[in-house]
């Protein structure tokens, strides 16, 4: 189960700061304990070159997310000993290694005494083909997504000649992914031999840059000519890359008159997407555009049963109904805390019952009415306060006051919405995920240091939540 939250924190680490954070440096560490007494996080990196740049660059990351995960506050996080070169390349060969979990003492009469009995080791299997998880037979259709599964079924069936391309779109964590790797699977199983390509337009955008640098654009031109199912997950991100849009036009075009199947996700209408060429818009829209909503209750509750049975797990009414009218944001936090109670069940030997579930969630998900808030309330808020409007504040310039006042913004942003490092950083003027995670960090650290300030901020957060 500590496995499952690490691969939970890899998603989120790609959904705050994107995929090729996670291919560069955290697809190499592992998570080798997780000591709940001491509340220390164990990883091991592969080499010092990746320990020291994830310890500078991404501890508070890692303490405020897997510690949302673990459900404490802000765990320590230490590097274990680097294996030797020999140790390492025979984990690798089996594919699995010892894990040690050391739980929690939850009685607080016998501090230690018990400790030692519970600690317990758990496998933790790499596979490469995780992608299969997703398939027709693991999606639970309802109406929310009844449309987008139906188009993504159809289009299996047939592929490249009925709806051309399949365009889906939908919020964060509902189902997007999921489907194009579903449909991927099923076309792979109905045609051996048809070529598929999975891939997130971040990931194009950075193959291509190299495609340039290296001079290789011809040879990437004809990678993707040559596909026959093209599957371009977060198609937004090509979002005001220029060079990159004209070259994947030229793809479109080329895969498209040949009628090949495509298939992209969005989080956006085609007509929404900033900063797109025109004709580029009018190729994705040129299909079938889809949408997936936000699931019912009753589909929530079937997905939480779903997953449970993925994990060799049995949930009761209570639980599932709990859980799914907890979580409302989207798919991936109702998995998310449905993983949470079994680990914590798990970790603690308990049995899943309705009581731990409300324990385990009940810190993490305040209120079930917690309402939306968008990023122009809180500066409107911030306006109140400080002399900067929004189109000082995301702008370029540099000022020390307006970047303090920025920062204030940024986290305020991150603490009262659940948008992601990048979108926020996007909304004030493209800045970089690193920008706000580090302003995110100075300010947190400066509410600990100043009271004044702390209630200052406070008072801006509840006019925000009023
Ligand atoms: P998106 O790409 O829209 O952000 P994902 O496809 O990554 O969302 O889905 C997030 C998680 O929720 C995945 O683990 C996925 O398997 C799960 N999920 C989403 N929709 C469904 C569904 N209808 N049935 C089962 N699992 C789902
Ligand atoms: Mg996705």
């Amino acid at each position: 189960m500590i496995s499952d939250i690490w691969a939970e924190f890899l998603n989120i680490v790609k959904e705050e700061i994107g995929s090729r954070v996670v291919d560069t440096w955290f697809k190499a560490v592992s998570l080798r304990k997780w000591d709940a007494e001491k509340q220390e996080v164990h990883l091991e990196a592969p080499n010092e070159f990746v320990r020291a740049w994830i310890q500078s660059n991404y501890t508070f990351f890692i303490r405020t997310h897997l510690g949302r995960l673990l459900n404490v506050s802000m765990p320590k996080v230490l590097f274990t000993n680097i294996q030797q070169e020999s140790s390492k390349s025979v984990s690798e060969k089996t594919g699995a290694h010892e894990l040690t979990v050391v739980p929690a003492v939850l009685s607080s009469s016998e501090p230690s005494s018990s400790k030692t009995g519970l600690v317990r080791k758990t496998k933790r299997h790499f596979s490469g083909h995780v992608n299969r998880r997703y398939s027709f037979e693991t999606f639970v259709v309802g109406s929310s997504n009844s449309l987008a599964y139906a188009a993504s079924h159809a289009v299996t069936k047939k592929p490249g000649m009925i709806y051309n391309p399949l365009f889906i779109y939908g919020g964060s964590g509902l189902g997007k992914t999921h489907l194009l790797h579903a449909i991927g699977n099923e076309i792979k199983k109905n045609d051996k031999q048809a070529t598929i390509l999975y891939q997130t337009a971040d990931r194009f955008v950075n193959e291509f840059i190299s495609a340039i640098r290296f001079d290789k654009v011809y040879k990437f031109q004809a990678k993707y000519k040559a596909i026959d199912v093209l599957l371009i997950d977060d198609i937004q991100f090509i979002s005001n890359k220029d060079q990159t849009q004209e070259a994947f036009f030229h793809i479109f075009n080329s895969l498209y008159d040949e009628r090949k199947q495509i298939v992209f996700s969005s989080d956006v209408i085609p007509n929404r997407i900033g900063g797109l060429a025109e004709r580029l818009r009018s190729r994705l829209a040129c299909g079938l555009v889809t949408d997936i909503h936000l699931p019912p209750l009753e589909t929530k509750i079937a997905i939480l049963k779903k997953k449970a049975g993925e994990m060799d797990e049995e949930i009761d009414d209570p639980v599932a109904h709990f859980i799914a009218s907890i979580v409302d944001s989207n798919i991936r936090e109702l998995e998310g805390a449905l993983i949470r109670v079994m680990a914590f069940a798990s970790l603690t030997n308990q049995d899943v019952s309705l009581e731990l579930a409300q324990k385990v969630l009940t810190p993490i998900h305040k209120g079930h009415e917690q309402q939306i808030i968008e990023f122009d309330n809180i500066l409107r808020s911030v306006r109140k306060h400080y002399p900067y409007d929004k189109k000082q504040l995301t702008s370029k310039s540099r000022n020390k006051d307006l970047s303090f006042v920025r920062q204030i913004s940024m986290f305020l942003m991150k603490k009262l919405t659940d948008k992601s490092l990048r979108e926020i950083g996007l909304f004030f003027g493209g800045r970089d995920h690193s920008t706000v995670m580090h302003a995110v960090n100075k300010i947190e650290k400066y509410i600990q240091n100043n009271t004044e300030f702390s209630t200052q901020l406070k008072r801006i957060e509840n006019e925000i939540r009023r």
